[in-house]
C-alpha cells in the first residue's frame, strides 16, 4: 500500500499559529491583533445590517431554489461588480470589454487570473513582480500555476513609508511586457498606499515599459470609507490604458469573509477580445470548480442592484473605516501626546486600511506577545480591526514598554 513515506510536513500557517496561540492563551487582558478580518468594538465579528436584510429578503423569495449557476457566475452579480470597480461610466463598461468571472473569493480570483495568465499571456519573461512585502498567499499561488514570483521594493523600514525611487527603478529595470500585481488600495501587509501622483508615475513607467497590471482589489471602500476613493488607481489606470486585470473580494467591504464571493474582471481592448477571454475563462473554470457557489453572489446582487440597499451598505462601510481611522487617531494620540513614547509614530495615521506596519523589530514584537499577552506577527503588523475603546490603552501602554 502507498505509504505517502515521500510527503513531507508542511509548516503550519503563520497566522493561524497565532490564532491558536492567542485561543490557549487564559491572560484576561490579551488582545488578538493578527485578524485579518473586522471587528466591532467588544471584539466580536460584525454582520453588517444590510447583509442581515438581504439575507432576510433572500429568505423569503419564493422562487428561490439550489439550481446551479453559470458557470461564470450569477450574471447580474458580475455585472454589478464590475461597475463597482471601474464605474458605471467607464468605456470598458460601456463599450463591453470587461470580461467577468464570479470567483471563490479574493484568493479564487488572484488564482484565476494567474492561471490566465500562465496559459495565455505574451510572456517576455514568464515571472510576477510583487510587492516586498505582499500578501504572503501571492507566494504560492502564482508558483502553482507555474509562474515564478520575483519582488520589487515597495517598504522603507527606515521611513515606514513607501520605498518610491527603488520601485520606479524596478518597473523600468523588468523586461518589457513584465506583469506587475499592484494592490488597488490598502496594501496588506503594510497599510503603505502610493499617493496619486506616484501613482501617475508609476502608470506612466508602465506604459511606457507595456507592462500589464495585476490589480489585487481586496479593500475597495473599506480603505478610506469611500468606494470611488478607493478605486481611484484602477480607474485612473484604465482611463491612462494600461494593460490590465482586478481581483475583487467582498470579503472585508460586506463582511462576506466565509461566502467566498469575488469576481475576476480582465479587460481587453475590444468587445471582440472579451468575449474570446471570457469563453477560455469559462473552460478554466469549469475544470476547477463547475459553477461558483450561489448565497454570496446573490446576497452582493442584491445589495448593489437595489438604490435603496446600496446606500445602507455605503453606510455599513463607513461604520467599519470609521472605526479604524478613529483607533489610528486615538493610537497616535496616546502614543504621542500621553505617553510620549520615543520616535515618531506618524505613520499610523498615514497608513490605511485593516493593517498598520508600527515598524518596531522582530524582538519587540515578540516581547509584547510573551510579556503583554498581544498577539501580532513577528514583522510588526498589527490589525487595526483588533484594538477598540477596551483595549487601546492598554496597547499603547505595553508598545511604549516593548520600544523603550
Ligand atoms: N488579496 C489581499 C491583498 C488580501 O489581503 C486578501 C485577504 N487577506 C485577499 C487577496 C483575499 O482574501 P479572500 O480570498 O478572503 O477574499
Amino acid at each position: 500500500a502507498e505509504r505517502w513515506t515521500e510527503v513531507p510536513l508542511a509548516p503550519p500557517d503563520a497566522i493561524f499559529q497565532l490564532t491558536a496561540a492567542f485561543k490557549a492563551d487564559t491572560h484576561p487582558n490579551k488582545v488578538n491583533l493578527g485578524v485579518g478580518a473586522y471587528r466591532d468594538d467588544n471584539s466580536k465579528p460584525w454582520v453588517l445590517p444590510v447583509v442581515k436584510k438581504a439575507k432576510e429578503i433572500l429568505a423569503h423569495d419564493p422562487n428561490m431554489d439550489h439550481e446551479y449557476l453559470p458557470i461564470t457566475g450569477l450574471p447580474e452579480y458580475t455585472s454589478a461588480a464590475a461597475r463597482l470597480v471601474f464605474g458605471s461610466d467607464s468605456p470598458v463598461i460601456t463599450e463591453e470589454r470587461v470580461t467577468s468571472v464570479q470567483t471563490i473569493s479574493g484568493t479564487g480570483a488572484n488564482h484565476l487570473g494567474a492561471l490566465f495568465l500562465s496559459k495565455f499571456y505574451h510572456w517576455n519573461d514568464k515571472r510576477v513582480y510583487v510587492s516586498d512585502p505582499t500578501w504572503v498567499n501571492h507566494h504560492q499561488i502564482f508558483p502553482l500555476v507555474g509562474i515564478p514570483v520575483s519582488t520589487y521594493p515597495y517598504y522603507d523600514p527606515q521611513t515606514i513609508g513607501l520605498a518610491f525611487p527603488a520601485f520606479l527603478e524596478a518597473l523600468k529595470k523588468a523586461a518589457p511586457r513584465s506583469v506587475f500585481l499592484l494592490h488597488a488600495c490598502a496594501h496588506n501587509p503594510t497599510g503603505v498606499d502610493p499617493t496619486r501622483e506616484q501613482w501617475g508615475q508609476i502608470a506612466d513607467v508602465m506604459l511606457e515599459k507595456g507592462h500589464y497590471a495585476f490589480f489585487d482589489s481586496a479593500y475597495q471602500g473599506f480603505a478610506s470609507g469611500n468606494l470611488d476613493n478607493d478605486a481611484w488607481a484602477v480607474r485612473e489606470f484604465v482611463r491612462r490604458d494600461v494593460p490590465l486585470l482586478v481581483c475583487q473580494s467582498f470579503a472585508k467591504n460586506a463582511g462576506l469573509y466565509g461566502e467566498r464571493i469575488g469576481a475576476l474582471h480582465v479587460v481587453s481592448p475590444s468587445k471582440e477580445a472579451a468575449t474570446r477571454i471570457k469563453s477560455q475563462l469559462s473552460v478554466l473554470a469549469r475544470s476547477e470548480i463547475s459553477n461558483p457557489p450561489a448565497h454570496g453572489a446573490r446576497l452582493v446582487s442584491l445589495i448593489l442592484n437595489d438604490p435603496e440597499l446600496f446606500e445602507e451598505w455605503k453606510r455599513d462601510i463607513k461604520t467599519m473605516s470609521g472605526r479604524i481611522i478613529e483607533m489610528r487617531k486615538e493610537l497616535h494620540r496616546l502614543l504621542t501626546e500621553e505617553l510620549k513614547t520615543p520616535g515618531n509614530w506618524d505613520h499610523i495615521v498615514n497608513q490605511i486600511g485593516m493593517f498598520s506596519f508600527t515598524g518596531i523589530s522582530p524582538t519587540q514584537s515578540k516581547a509584547l506577545v510573551e510579556k503583554a499577552h498581544i498577539y501580532l506577527t513577528s514583522n510588526g503588523r498589527i490589525s487595526m480591526a483588533g484594538l477598540n475603546s477596551h483595549n487601546i490603552r492598554y496597547f499603547a501602554e505595553s508598545l511604549d514598554k516593548a520600544v523603550r
